[in-house]
């Protein structure tokens, strides 16, 4: 059985008392609302981590929305891997586009960062995802292969088995255009078989694939109804408990 997860992505949003806040909010309602073992993740910005992670009681995950390639040493500002652990966090965004798109952040090294996160036990739930032109020139396919290959099918089927993966397409982030739940499950088909190509059907089969842009508690459950999507990857909806909560609900 596949792990259905509804992971929320704050994104640079939400100052510190802001953020506890909202927090405080998803833990109560998740903890009084949610049926089912449907897995609750808040991938807030660094600073609200330790503290989110101590309110979480374990109802809720907590995740980062990026981390640095390398161990430890000279790289001012940046956030490690394992500071990420030593302070309860479990999930990392990988690859998110906007860390594509404005950090140039390439799939060799978003494998080096996958790597390093596997390393520390943490969870990566690695975004692949197609813009506007590469969906309408009909080369999305080309590119979600090449993404995939590049960025996750130099790890070894163990590591493998440890990830998450996220179809986000670039045209549906923020811009309230979703997939079709056709659309989207159509992709997820096509990411489930080149794993099953690389890895074989088992694992395929037990990798969890969210969906993310623009969903919402409205057009979750037929997302969610969908055979090959196993949850979503929520921004602008997770800024809003009651909206999140009805997210995480669609599995209940
Ligand atoms: P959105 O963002 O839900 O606001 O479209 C999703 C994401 O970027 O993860």
């Amino acid at each position: 059985m596949r792990k259905k997860i509804v992971a929320g992505n704050w994104k640079m949003n939400l100052d510190y008392q802001e953020g506890v806040s909202l927090f405080s909010e998803i833990v109560n309602m998740v903890r009084d609302e949610r049926k089912g073992n449907q897995i609750a993740v808040i991938c807030s910005p660094f600073i609200h981590l330790n503290s989110l992670s101590q309110l979480a009681g374990g109802v809720v995950k907590i995740g980062a929305q990026n981390c640095h390639q390398n161990e430890s040493g000279a790289f001012t500002g940046e956030i490690s891997a394992k500071m990420l652990s030593s302070v309860g966090c479990e999930y990392v965004i990988i690859g998110h586009s906007e860390r594509r798109q404005y950090f140039a952040e390439s799939d060799e090294l978003l494998a080096q960062k996958t790597e390093l996160v596997l390393k520390n036990n943490l969870t990566p739930i690695f975004c692949v995802g197609e813009t506007l032109d590469e969906r309408n020139n009909g080369s999305y396919y080309h590119v979600l292969k090449t993404q995939l290959e590049n960025g996750l099918f130099n790890l070894s089927a163990d590591d493998f088995a440890k990830i998450v993966l996220a179809y986000e397409p670039v045209w549906a982030i923020g811009t309230g255009l979703t997939a079709t739940p056709e659309q989207a499950q159509d992709i997820h088909a096509f990411i489930r078989a080149e794993i099953e190509a690389k890895y074989g059907a088992n694992l395929a089969d037990n990798t969890t694939i969210l969906y993310g842009g623009s969903c919402n508690a409205k057009n979750a459950p037929e997302l969610f109804a969908q055979h090959d999507i196993d949850g979503g990857l929520i921004g602008g909806a997770s800024l809003k408990s009651r909206d999140f909560v009805d997210i995480i609900k669609t599995f209940n």
